[in-house]
This record gives structure tokens, sequence and C-alpha cells, in this order.
């Protein structure tokens, strides 16, 4: 019982949303800078960018909702979904692609998520199969990228530390002070570490420290799941993560083993706020325990 508990509260891509009823779920838009809208249904947060004559999407939620997805763009603009970009590869953040890249759009991601999507995964968490050609990046990116949306507007893409996954990017808007974090922001949750898919908590860490070093006070922050952030609430967060993993690592350096620092419930002041989302206080920890240096 206790692993199928664990596996519920881990299983993102396929346990947890398999049964989801997708015809209950409305697109909202929100806008947040003149050319950028966040877009929330079920699955990752996505940011919708305009240009001069395309669309551009920062992930795409799963398969049956493209069709939503598509219209809650048409009703904001006439212009067509020419790029797709993905902050990772999991299924709730890439499950539209084919169905864009059907309709014409370009997709565009790090070289880690064509990787992993390609392959697939079989873990005790996960069942992916490899995916299907058109779901795949067309062009990918080992580092950065820049991708011009206006004559004086562009995306900046970073491939950042191994994180939640080791293929996780930040998509900045610096001309409209944006960006989206992708899952490395759970906005007020704990966060899914992936260890099957390459993920760290210590590079969850340096990259939250980046990126709130490039932004200022007013820079509306995208993150991958939860309501859209500010800088004082990025720092917050980030501080409250850092006490935690030193919480766990001091109690790993005394010798207690992984399952008695679970039973030691060290995370209690923060669990009722931050262990209610995806990511269980067991995960969590369990993820820091395996990760930290
Ligand atoms: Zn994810």
């Amino acid at each position: 019982m206790k692993n199928y508990l664990l596996l519920l509260s881990l299983g993102l891509s396929t346990l947890s949303f398999a049964q989801r009823d997708y015809s209950q779920v409305t697109i909202k838009a929100e806008k947040l800078s003149e050319n950028i809208y966040v877009l929330f249904g079920a699955g990752g947060n996505m940011a919708l960018v305009t240009g001069a004559d395309q669309n551009y999407l920062i992930d795409d939620q799963f398969a049956p909702l493209s069709d939503k997805i598509l219209f809650q763009i048409k009703s904001l603009n006439d212009k067509p979904l020419a790029y797709v970009l993905n902050t990772h590869w999991h299924g709730d953040h890439t499950g539209g692609n084919e169905n864009l890249a059907k309709e014409g759009a370009l997709i565009i991601a790090s070289d880690r998520v064509y990787d992993r999507l390609k392959s697939g995964q079989q873990s005790a968490r996960r069942n992916t199969p490899p995916a299907p050609l058109l779901t795949l990046p067309v062009i990918s990116f080992s580092e950065q990228l820049n991708l011009r949306y206006r004559e004086d507007a562009h995306i900046h893409g970073m491939h950042v530390n191994d994180a939640h996954t080791d293929g996780d990017s930040f998509y900045y808007f610096p001309e409209e002070n944006v960006i989206h974090l992708g899952d490395n922001f759970f906005n007020g949750k704990y966060p899914f570490i992936d260890v099957d898919s390459g993920g760290d908590i210590d590079g969850l860490l340096s990259n939250l420290a980046m990126a709130a070093a490039m932004i200022d006070e007013n820079t509306k922050i995208i993150p991958g799941h939860g309501a859209v952030g500010t800088l004082s609430d990025l720092k917050a967060y980030t501080h409250v993560l850092q006490t935690c993993v030193d919480l766990i690592k001091d109690l790993r350096e005394e010798g207690m083993s992984i399952d008695e620092i679970i039973g030691a419930k060290p995370l209690a002041a923060w669990d009722d706020n931050f262990g209610d989302g995806f990511i269980s206080p067991e995960a969590f920890i369990r993820s820091v325990y395996q990760t930290a240096d």
C-alpha cells in the first residue's frame, strides 16, 4: 500500500493524470505583458507569446487539450502558431507536441528533451514509450537559444543545471519582463526531483538563485504549476527549500536512515502548506536524501 501511494505521488506523467476527464477542462488566459499571456488548463502552465506575424507557445499540456488551446489562441489573435518551446520532457508539458506539429508548429527544446522523448522511459515510476516523430523537437539546443519574435524583442532560452530533470530550460522575455521557469518552480509546493530523469535538488536551488539574480521586483514569474509569482515569492520559496534541504542533510550526516528521517517528520512546519501538492513530504525527503551533495 505504501509503495502504491508513493507511485501515485510520483508518477506525474502517467499515473496521476491517466483518468482525468479532459472534457471538463477549460483553458484560461491571463495577460502578463504587452505580448504575453499565461494559459492555465490541466498540466504545466503555458505562455503564449505573440510576435509580429505569428504565435509562440511555451509548453502544451496534454494531447486531448490541443483543440481547446488552439481555440483559446484564436480568440486572442488571428496569427498562426509557428513555434512550440518545451521547458522539459514530461507529458504534462509536451503532450500536445504531435498535434501542434501537425498544425504546422515547429517544436524547440533542449537536446536532452529530444533524447528523453525519443527513447522513452521504463522505470518503477513511469512507463513512457518512445515518442512519435512529430512529438520530437525539430530544433534543439545544448546551452542557449535566442528567438526573435519582434524587431526589438526576443525569447532567451537557457538549458539550466540538472534540477527537475536533466533537460530543463528557462525561457526569459527580457523586453516584457516575464520569465517561465517550468517545473523548477512549483509555486508554494515541494518540488519534484525526477531522479530517473537526472533530477538533482542542488541544481534546482542554484537555478532558482540564478533566476532571482536575473530579474527584478516587477518581473512576472510563470511557474510550471501554481499561480504566477514575483521575485519575493521566488526568494521565499527558495529560502524554504534551502532550509528543508539543510535539515535533511544534517540528519543524513548524523547517520539516520532514510526511513528514520521520514519518521522524524523534520519538515512538519511546512508540510501542511507545501506537502499537499503533487509531491508528498516523504517523496520530497527521499529525493533530497538521494541527490543532495
Ligand atoms: Zn515536470
